[in-house]
């Protein structure tokens, strides 16, 4: 008797095979489809195993259950009882596990009823999924579909995996409160306004920070938790308003101990998704990354590297060049190998994105041969441009400006020329860890010193001395893991020291007041005696949909909303009642 055995069915539909042949099976199931075919009726039956044929013909059937399949719609519930045979040779189907047999139905029941579905679950081959918008409306609808059945299979089986293997780390899996006091990662708050305590809130959680680092000050030295997270961040599209995170801290460690332990996690969930990745990932400073690819979170599976040819070019005058050294301007360049590939089209196109970005605009020279053709081609030669690691059939795209605005733009014509060039990747799975992040960053409108990351994570010991006197100079403690160009996650070392804390709360403009009102039950914890700590949080959905493939986070997600934030099934938010509002001590302003 296999587990998946009930009171109703013997087996699931998708699980049958050969050996089951002869056996007497019945099932429950949705009609995928229906044909007719020369007076037998085939079903096929699904559910989340997959999909068996099911036939009922005159020489095995009764009459009233051939009549009552032959009128059955499209995602009816049915029970069906009969024999498993084996399929005529030239009748076996290889694109279904359970292909080589079907069930010759001498029973049928409807369980029930529905409704002609609004969407369609069964597609034909290359048949386009109707639009998204659509599909969320019809989740109940959408979800039935094999594809997203996949998906939240193996979503959760890398939950298990996930907690097994912090398990076997000996990590503890705590909860922490959803109705919870605000805690800063950079975004807003959803407020929930208590009905008991007029005019009072409470927050849901951007992430369990202040709680996890509190569980280390009571000394439960390692903790982690599937810990679901709400941003009100203004809308991107590869957001969620509400996301899952492997969260963990430790206590007693450094970064290494912590990177080693996000190291395991994701590379057993990998695992888990069937891809085999190598430990230690290689580690890359924030510095490094951002001069070599433009961004801080790289995608390493590619060989393209920016390079710095101000010095290269000054001899050149390039009137296109010809601020370089004002204001930090550098020229920065990207040799790209078999870059004749990309057509005039492309390089319009790529000059277009650059400007886009800010940017100055494109600077290019192609090489063939001795032939040298582009935007800028006749200042170079093809010595020059061997000196600068441009060969034959390459080109080199440059551009100048300083870094906060090159930058952007480089990495942009980097992912730009891979999608276009299609060079083959060095690796299927790159994953690095960004470290040595700046502790601040100035912020966009005023320019004054932000957090980069969150105001719990500590300054590099070697740049304490500068947080008055240079807080941009300062590096943290911050590691970021990175995956083929996506940021997995983030973490840090922890201030333990209170009035370490303090000074940084008010650095960050906050009164003493305020820092007592919002992070007094922080500071009181980090004085009571607070081990040495640092953890991690991994973006559970996106791991999810990197792992599986998938095109979308929403792919992912059981119920997810839309990049407006939006529940489309459900129908939330929407407007409260007047009374309710009433008892909650709350008016709508207009
Ligand atoms: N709480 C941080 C975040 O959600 C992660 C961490 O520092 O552990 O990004």
């Amino acid at each position: 008797m296999s587990a998946s055995q009930t009171s109703q069915r013997t087996h699931r539909c998708g699980a049958l095979r050969k050996e089951h042949v002869g056996a007497r099976v019945r099932l429950g199931g949705w009609v995928h489809r229906r044909r007719d075919l020369g007076g037998i009726v085939f079903l096929d039956l699904r559910d989340r195993d997959g999909i068996v044929q099911v036939a009922l013909g005159p020489a095995w059937a009764p009459p009233d259950v051939l009549a009552r399949a032959g009128s059955l719609g499209a995602e009816t519930v049915v029970v069906v009882e009969g024999e498993v045979v084996l399929r005529p040779a030239n009748m076996k189907n290889a694109e279904l596990a359970t292909g080589d047999v079907e069930v010759h139905a001498t029973r049928l029941e409807v369980v029930g009823a529905a409704t002609t579905p609004a969407i369609p679950v069964a597609r034909a081959k290359n048949e386009e999924l109707p639009a998204e918008e659509l599909r969320l409306k019809q989740r109940h609808l959408d979800l039935r579909r094999p594809e997203l059945q996949a998906y939240l299979m193996l979503r959760h089986r890398l939950l298990q995996r996930a907690r097994r293997t912090l398990s076997e780390l000996e990590f503890l899996e705590i909860e922490t409160p959803i109705l919870t006091k605000p805690t800063p990662e950079g975004a807003r708050d959803y407020l929930v306004p208590s009905r008991v305590h007029a005019g009072e809130f409470y927050a849901l959680p951007q992430s369990p920070q202040i709680y996890k680092q509190l569980l280390m000050v009571a000394g439960f030295d390692r903790y982690f938790q599937i810990a679901r997270c709400f941003r009100d961040e203004d809308l991107r599209n590869d957001r969620q308003p509400e996301f899952s995170q492997i969260d963990l801290e430790a206590s007693f460690v450094g970064s290494d101990d912590v990177l080693a332990y996000v190291e395991a996690v994701l590379v057993a969930l990998w695992d888990e998704a069937g891809h085999a990745v190598t430990r230690p990932f290689p580690r890359l400073r924030w510095r490094d990354a951002m001069e070599r690819f433009g961004t801080d979170k790289p995608d390493l599976r590619y060989d393209l590297v920016i390079a710095d040819w101000t010095a290269a070019v000054a001899p050149l005058a390039v009137p296109f060049f010809q601020t370089a050294g004002q204001n930090g301007a550098r020229v920065r360049g990207i040799p790209v190998r078999g870059g004749s590939a990309l057509s005039r089209k492309d390089v319009d196109q790529l000059a277009e994105a650059a400007k886009q970005l800010g940017g100055s605009g494109l600077a290019w020279v192609k090489r063939q041969g001795d032939q040298l053709s582009g935007s800028v081609a006749k200042h170079f030669t093809a010595e020059t441009l061997g000196r600068l690691g441009v060969g034959d059939g390459d080109v080199a795209l440059m551009t100048i400006g300083p870094d906060r605005v090159t930058s952007p733009v480089l990495d942009r014509l980097r992912q730009e020329v891979i999608r276009r060039v299609a060079p083959a990747p060095a690796t299927a799975h790159a994953f690095c860890w960004v470290m040595d992040f700046p502790l601040f960053e100035p912020d966009a409108e005023t320019g004054k010193p932000v957090f980069a990351h969150h105001p719990f994570t500590a300054p590099h010991p070697d740049d304490v001395a500068k947080l008055e006197s240079d807080p941009f100079a300062c590096r943290a403690l911050h590691y970021d893991a990175v995956y083929n160009g996506n940021e997995l996650g983030s973490g840090s070392i922890r201030i333990t020291d209170a009035s370490v804390q303090r000074t940084v709360f008010r650095h960050l403009g906050l009164t003493d007041q305020e820092i007592g009102e919002r992070f007094g039950f922080l500071l009181q914890g980090l004085a009571a005696g607070a081990p040495p700590h640092g953890g991690f949080a991994i973006g559970f959905d996106r791991v999810v949909m990197l792992a599986a493939g998938a095109g979308s986070l929403r792919d992912v997600i059981a119920f997810p909303k839309t990049t407006a934030a939006r529940a489309l099934f459900e129908g939330a938010p929407a407007a409260a009642r007047a009374e309710d509002l009433a008892t909650l001590h709350l008016k709508v302003v207009p």
